[in-house]
């Protein structure tokens, strides 16, 4: 059966991971760390569908988390790998727990540092690390770009505290966002411009993530020189921890068109939300592709697609197809495995699309299936 055969013949919405691809991303990044002996990390922010870590773990180096509750679901569910955290704040409470379950801990200032030390230094199996903000980026989009004017996150040169860094064995930036090779050499530059006598003194460097490693046309072999670079002129480790590197292209999102109406242009509501079950398609924003669409007008017959929510601004975007759409369609929206199932919400009493595993044999199973209590729980 053809992959959209079996995607349309699932109840709707739901999200679809889909192993093979996952695979193939894996298999890609795990190159990476055969040739440059370096370790790669899941960024669970982006993609924390843990029925996978397993077969992660088959390929990675471990998980890196943004708190406690990812450090918790890599600890329980991804079993013997590394566990890094950054968080920009530590609560006390949590501190305590993060020593029990991660082997590397990275802070987001030195006041934050000093706060944790003595707890921090009873514990020579885990690596400190701080995080660093170079003040270079190639983000536009301000609301993901670190090192936008009054940052909070990392530590400027101004603020670096020579003096401090006894018990710190790393340092980690992360100002990158779905880029390639180019922009983390341009990167690097200003790093070690600014940082490098500091980098000499430590035992690993974490280049953060947003490198688009597994995406068509990425240039690997720059990625792999410039890691071997770095190991060999510091004598440092390098981490990576790519989130949307492991999960790009490895998911869907299949919805049903529940009406269609007019107004100005033909409009078909689907039983998918752009605000609860693809929120960066507002927040990025961007427009996710839809499989046999077209750009509007492209095709013969083109639709503004929008969700069953109150919000007027739950729009999806417009698109084309070769034939008029009916009620009932259903519709498979592609590279909906990160950032999705990770920052759904159930705003208007929306369900949340249960999660199905499309195996690498064709066959599926569901992973999680919402209902009502999900929604009521949470309030
Ligand atoms: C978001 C984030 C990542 C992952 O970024 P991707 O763009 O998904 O690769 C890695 N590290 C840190 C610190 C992050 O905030």
């Amino acid at each position: 059966m053809r992959k959209e055969e079996i995607l349309e013949k699932l109840p709707t919405p739901c999200y679809v991971v889909d192993e093979a691809a996952l695979i193939h991303n894996l298999e890609i990044l795990k190159s990476v760390r055969e040739k440059t002996d370096c370790h790669i990390l899941l960024a669970q922010k982006a993609y924390s569908c843990y029925r996978t870590y397993p077969l992660i773990a088959q390929y990675l180096s471990g998980t890196t988390a943004s708190g406690l509750f990812e450090a918790k679901l890599a600890h329980e569910e991804m079993g013997n790998r590394q566990i890094h955290v950054f968080s920009p704040a530590y609560k006390d409470a949590d501190f305590d727990e993060l020593l029990k379950i991660c082997d590397h801990i990275v802070f987001n200032s030195f006041s934050q540092w000093r706060h944790f030390r003595e707890k921090a230094l009873a514990h020579p199996e885990i690596q400190f690390g701080l995080r660093i903000n170079p003040g270079y980026s190639e983000i536009e989009t301000k609301i993901y770009d670190p090192c936008a004017e009054n940052s909070r996150l990392g530590i400027t040169l101004e603020n670096f505290m020579e003096n401090e860094l006894d018990g710190i064995s790393g340092l980690h930036f992360h100002t990158m966002c779905e880029q390639g090779a180019d922009t983390l050499e341009r990167t690097l530059e200003v790093v070690e411009k600014k940082f490098g006598k500091y980098i000499r003194k430590m035992k690993w460097l974490n280049f953060g993530g947003g490198h688009h490693i597994s995406k068509d046309g990425y240039d690997t072999e720059k990625l792999i020189g410039m890691v071997r670079r770095i190991k060999e002129e510091y004598g440092v480790q390098v981490y990576i921890e790519p989130g949307e590197a492991v999960a790009i292209n490895a998911g869907f999102l299949v919805t049903t068109v529940l009406d269609l109406t007019e107004n100005g242009m033909e409009l078909a509501i689907v039983d998918t939300s752009a605000a609860c079950h693809m929120p960066d398609v507002l927040e990025m924003p961007y427009r996710p592709f839809i499989l046999g669409s077209g750009e509007a007008g492209e095709k013969k017959y083109t639709y503004r697609l929008g969700g069953p929510t109150c919000l007027a601004g739950d729009i999806i975007g417009d698109y084309s197809f070769d034939e008029p759409l009916s009620v009932g369609d259903k519709l498979i929206f592609t590279d909906m495995a990160m950032y999705s199932m990770v920052k759904n919400n159930t705003f208007n009493g929306m369900p949340l699309p249960d999660i199905y595993l499309l195996k690498a044999d064709g066959t599926t199973d569901l992973i999680k299936k919402f209902g009502y209590e999900d929604f009521k729980s949470r309030l």
